[in-house]
């Protein structure tokens, strides 16, 4: 029996929504159900540990800052993307080892204001882009999505 994916169908055309967020697999299928709810029910990803974080310079460093908006540019260009949507998430590591002195709420608090520094610049570089921030939570082994403001 092959263990390969293959003869899985290809669509040729680009989705024109895009998920920021974590690498942490344990939410990557409920961004992918989150999306489809959306009406996306494709999308290109950009996914790297802490997510939005590493738009806002005081939760990244120079160099994650400039490769990350230079990925996120490239896919909203290139890739005509119109929907962005950036994902926090409750108890993420990049942020529990990045802020380890700091209390959930107090990391929480920076998520939050990390999702709206990175609207912010995406705002300013691609005012076209559609922009949705959500904090994913996880409750009795289920996670639930907050649209933020
Ligand atoms: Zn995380």
């Amino acid at each position: 029996m092959s263990k390969t994916a293959d003869g899985h169908p290809f669509d040729a055309t680009h989705p024109d929504a895009l998920a920021l967020y974590c690498s942490d697999g344990r939410f990557t299928d409920a961004v992918e159900a989150l999306l489809r709810k959306l009406g996306y029910p494709r999308l290109d990803t950009l996914t790297i540990p802490g997510g939005p974080a590493l738009l806002e310079m005081l939760s990244s460093d120079s160099a994650s800052l400039i490769a990350l908006r230079k990925s996120l540019s490239f896919l909203v260009v290139a890739h005509h993307i119109k929907h962005v949507v950036l994902i926090a998430h409750e108890g993420c590591g990049y942020y529990k080892s990045r802020f380890s002195y700091e209390s959930k709420d107090a990391i929480e608090k920076r998520q939050l204001k990390d999702l709206s520094s990175a609207e912010g610049w995406l705002q300013k570089h691609h005012p076209t882009a559609e922009v949705a921030k959500y904090y994913a939570r996880v409750h009795a082994a289920r996670v639930s999505f907050e649209q933020t403001t």
